[in-house]
């Protein structure tokens, strides 16, 4: 039996699906590692990927790294919330654990694109949240990029144009950040996601609590 008067935040409202969006190179793997970092009550939903795994990347931490089978496998069961090919592979959210943990509190963040946000969205209204970050200027989005490494001028270009395609989607999102600074930017974040935990239709667990102080 739930104690009204002993309760948690964690325990009074359902979690949050926060999904943060970007174009490669506006800082949100950044931003995402800050607020993992920050805040022990939000959890990265680990995405299945075709994508052979980065230098640095471990499985089942930065992704579940699959083969096409596997992949077809599993949209076939269907294991996902959504999924969407993105640069030549394919991304999926697992279900999972994540229905579950999600109505006893537990909050996710998702590092997705436009399509799988939308496909989210369309499943679940009340739990998504969407943040969709900005870079201060193109110019600075392609230096961005040519910092990164050794890509060619082809390669940056067609990041690019990825980026721009990207971009156009933005309005499709609850939030807009700019990530001119990545303090600031990440602060703002931060901001979002205590407001969105604040709302009163997300804390119904709330209700016997309030109808003691009114009794
Ligand atoms: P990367 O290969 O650089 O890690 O990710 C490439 C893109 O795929 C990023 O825009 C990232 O947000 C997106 N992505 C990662 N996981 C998922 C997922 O599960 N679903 C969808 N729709 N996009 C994803």
């Amino acid at each position: 039996m739930a104690d009204s008067t002993n309760r948690s935040d964690k325990l009074a409202r359902r979690g949050l699906m926060f999904i943060l969006s970007s174009p490669s190179g506006a800082g949100k793997t950044t931003i995402s590692r800050m607020l993992l970092d920050a805040d022990d009550e939000i959890k990265l939903s680990v995405s299945v990927t075709t994508r052979p795994p980065r230098p640095g990347e471990k499985d089942g931490v930065h992704y579940y790294f699959v083969d096409d089978a596997e992949f077809d496998r599993m949209v076939e069961e269907d294991d996902f919330y959504e999924w969407a090919p993105v640069f030549g592979h394919r991304y999926g959210t697992p279900k999972g654990r994540i229905r579950n943990a999600l109505k006893e509190g537990q909050d996710f963040l998702f590092d997705i694109d436009w399509q799988g946000t939308q496909q989210l969205y369309q499943k679940d209204q009340q739990d998504v949240v969407r943040v969709f970050i900005l870079p201060p200027s193109i110019a600075e989005l392609e230096r961005r990029l040519r910092g990164r490494g050794t890509d060619t001028d082809e390669v940056i270009a067609a990041r690019m144009e990825r980026a721009r395609a990207e971009i156009s989607h933005w309005d499709a999102y609850d939030y807009v950040v700019i990530n001119e600074d990545v303090d600031s930017c990440f602060a703002k974040v931060r901001e979002i996601l205590d407001a969105e935990r604040t709302k009163r239709q997300r804390q119904t667990g709330l209700i016997p609590f309030v109808r003691e102080l009114m009794a």
